[in-house]
């Protein structure tokens, strides 16, 4: 869809792709160790994808969270699919920290605390090598 903020190409660092999938580094809000999990074809909803699509996705957002704590170390990992404003299918699966600046809501709240955090470099090399190493097979 030409409106579609997904289906134009997406402005975030592309960490890995396939045919079907494409995982974003989501680095425009302040939050380290957040993905975006999101299928390339215009998808409402999850079941209106076929039962292999389906179970390929769940495969790649667990492997998500194994990379994302591995790397991280985070207290707790979110995982949320919303798609009201953009109804795309895309999960969101977040990293978070005890000292982020939303814990213990969700990062979609109103901050209760106001810190600077990035991804570094090494962060990002080492989430591209374990994605391709999970997910190239
Ligand atoms: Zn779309």
């Amino acid at each position: 869809m030409s409106d579609c903020e997904l289906c134009i190409r997406s402005t975030l660092p592309i960490l890995w792709q396939n045919k079907t999938f494409r995982i974003v580094l989501v680095n425009n809000q302040n939050i380290r160790g957040y993905l975006r999990l999101e299928l390339i074809d215009h998808v409402k909803e999850i079941h209106h994808l076929t039962p292999a699509i389906q179970s390929e996705m769940y495969k790649i957002i667990n492997i998500i969270e194994q990379i994302i704590t591995d790397i991280y170390k985070p207290e707790k990992i979110n995982l949320a699919s919303l798609g009201n404003k953009t109804p795309h299918l895309h999960w969101h699966i977040i990293a978070r920290f005890m000292n982020d600046n939303f814990f213990p809501e969700s990062i979609w709240a109103d901050p209760v605390r106001h810190n600077k955090f990035e991804n570094s470099i090494d962060e990002i090399n080492q989430l591209k090598q374990q994605l391709d190493l999970n997910l190239n097979h």
